[in-house]
Parts: C-alpha cells; structure tokens; sequence
C-alpha cells in the first residue's frame, strides 16, 4: 500500500455546553466543557489511519500545551507527525465551539495554520503516493505542495472546503477534487442545493472537470455521491442509516477516499468505499472519534 500524506489544519475543537446562550456582557455559570481535537487536515489523516493506510499529516501547531496534546492524539491514531512543525510564539489551532438551545456557534483562531507555508514541508513526494490537501491553510502552500506532488507523479486530491476560489494551476494538478453541494455551486457558479436534480449536480461537475482534475467527486450528504471521470458519471446512493451526528462526515468521506486510492483503488471504487466509511461515521458523536474501522466498512459494504 502507498502512502497518503496529508497537508493540512489542526485545531483544538473546545465545545461548551450551556442551557442557554449568554447575553452580550453576561457571565453564566455551569456550562461542561469538552477538548475534540480537530481540523480538516487532522480529521482526514485520522480517517485513513483508521482505514489501514500509512498517513503523515504535515501542518503547523503552536509551542503550547494544546500543539502536543494534537500530536499525541495523532501519535495515538497511528498517524506519523514527522511534518508537524512547531511555530515559535504561535498558538496552536483553535475552535472555541457554544453549544446551547440545540443550536452552535463557533469561532475559529486559525493561529499556527495560519503560519504554514511549503517552507515546512519537508518531505519529497513519491510516485504513487496520495497527497491530499484543503483550504483551512494558506493557499500558497497548498498550491506549491499539490504542484510538487504532481510533478513527481504522487496522486494528488484535492478538498475545496471551505471554498475558495483556487488559482487555474492549482486545479490542473489535482487528479480528483472533492467538495459538497455548496462548494460545488461556489466552484461553478450554478446555484445547486439538496433539492437538485442529479443531472444538473453531474453537470456541474463536469464544469468543475473542465478546469483540470481527472475526477471530480460531489458529496450530497444522505444522497451519496456523484463521480465523474473520462469515463463518465456515475451516482452511488447514500446508506440510510440512524444519524447521530454528521460532523466530520466530509473528512471521513476525503480520508477515506484517499486509503483507497493507496490501495490502488480507481476512483469510483474509492468513492464507493468512502460513501459506505462516511456513513459509518454519522452513526456516532464527533468528528475524528467517530472515523471507522476497515472492518466496520467492510461489513457495511458487504
Ligand atoms: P460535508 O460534511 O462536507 O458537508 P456531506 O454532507 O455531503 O459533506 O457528507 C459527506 C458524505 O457523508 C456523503 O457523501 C455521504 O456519503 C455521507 N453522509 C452524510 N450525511 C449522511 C446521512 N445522513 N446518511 C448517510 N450518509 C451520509
């Protein structure tokens, strides 16, 4: 199996619970407070880890406690934090997460993802390697290390969450670029939501197609996935199954993807498998403890 290496954010995801949200200048008592760790770049190393695939996660933390409490939690996820670098005078990632009334509002201090640069990558790319990235760290960097990663003919897959719009040779050097319904009508300019007909998802895609990667994969939530390659489109329905919490099912769905591709899988295979992981992955709270295992996915896909 070939390695995924992922570049990419990682934050400390800080969720507090609360009856009720605090009014401007309030103090309230008794909220719970819970440390996830998290991050796009994070959350899809995990994800392939689990899945059996050898993953590096390359990114930036801060020279604090929370920076090696993320590599720990890696280290524990079999995920290989030799790229991690450690930005002086930064603090680490940071989500500060308000749960109250059903409902969540969050605030991102992007912090040492914010200082990743191609600077810190340190690592040469491998034919047949997968190197994967998104939008969460700097773009420069993103682009510079796909370039790189393609150059030296690694397979390269591209996340465009949260959407940005990217440069024209950044997407000329991706072999399959994934995003959801709402990136996707970002990307293309076509308004798309969960009420669109699967022709004009595919269509949308096949713009998308049109400014370079080989594939490219829409996510449509409990709808499944659309896959569009040279070959042509293909729809893979969602599983339906009880949903306890879709955080992270993107990242399950990217990571997963990737562990495949490193098996050798073609894409719609790939997206097949990450379509069955993704769905294990709603059935249970939070985003990287809720990434399955190459076992759950089998008897899933089975
Ligand atoms: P994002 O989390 O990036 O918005 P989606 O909501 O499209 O992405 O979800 C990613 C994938 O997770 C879907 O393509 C599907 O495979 C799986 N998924 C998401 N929600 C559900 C659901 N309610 N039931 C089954 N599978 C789901």
């Amino acid at each position: 199996m070939s390695r995924v290496i992922v570049c990419g954010s990682l934050n400390m995801d800080v969720v507090v619970q609360s009856a009720r949200r605090p009014a401007a200048g309030e103090t309230l008592l008794g909220a719970e407070v819970a440390f996830l760790p998290g991050g796009k770049g994070l959350n899809q190393a995990v994800a392939s880890a689990r899945l059996g695939a050898p993953t590096s996660l390359i990114g930036a933390v801060g020279d604090d406690s929370f920076g090696k409490a993320l590599r720990s939690f890696l280290a524990d996820n079999n995920v290989d934090t030799l790229g991690l670098g450690v930005v002086a005078g930064q603090a680490s990632g940071l989500a500060l997460i308000q749960v109250a009334e059903g409902d969540n509002a969050i605030t991102v201090a992007s912090g040492a993802n914010h200082h990743f640069s191609a600077a810190m990558v340190h690592a040469t790319p491998q034919r047949d390697e997968v190197w994967m990235a998104q939008f969460e760290t700097p773009l420069a960097a993103t682009d510079a290390t796909m370039r790189q990663a393609r150059q030296a003919q690694a397979r390269t897959v591209l996340n465009l969450a949260p959407f940005l719009a990217p440069p024209p040779e950044l997407l000329q050097s991706i072999d399959i670029a994934v995003l959801n319904e709402i990136e996707l009508s970002q990307a293309v300019g076509v308004a798309l939501d969960s009420a669109s007909a699967e022709s004009a998802v595919i269509e949308a895609c096949q713009m998308l197609r049109a400014q370079g990667p080989r594939a490219v994969v829409a996510t449509l939530g409990p709808r499944g996935v659309v896959v569009v390659t040279s070959d042509g489109a293909v729809q893979i329905p969602g599983y339906r199954v009880p949903v306890v919490d879709t955080t992270g099912a993107g990242d399950c769905f990217v990571g997963a993807l990737a562990a495949r591709l490193a098996d050798g899988a073609t894409p719609f295979e790939a997206a097949r498998y990450g379509n069955a992981a993704a769905a294990c992955s709603v059935q249970r709270l939070g985003a990287a403890p809720s990434m399955p295992t190459a076992e759950e996915v089998a008897a899933r896909l089975a």
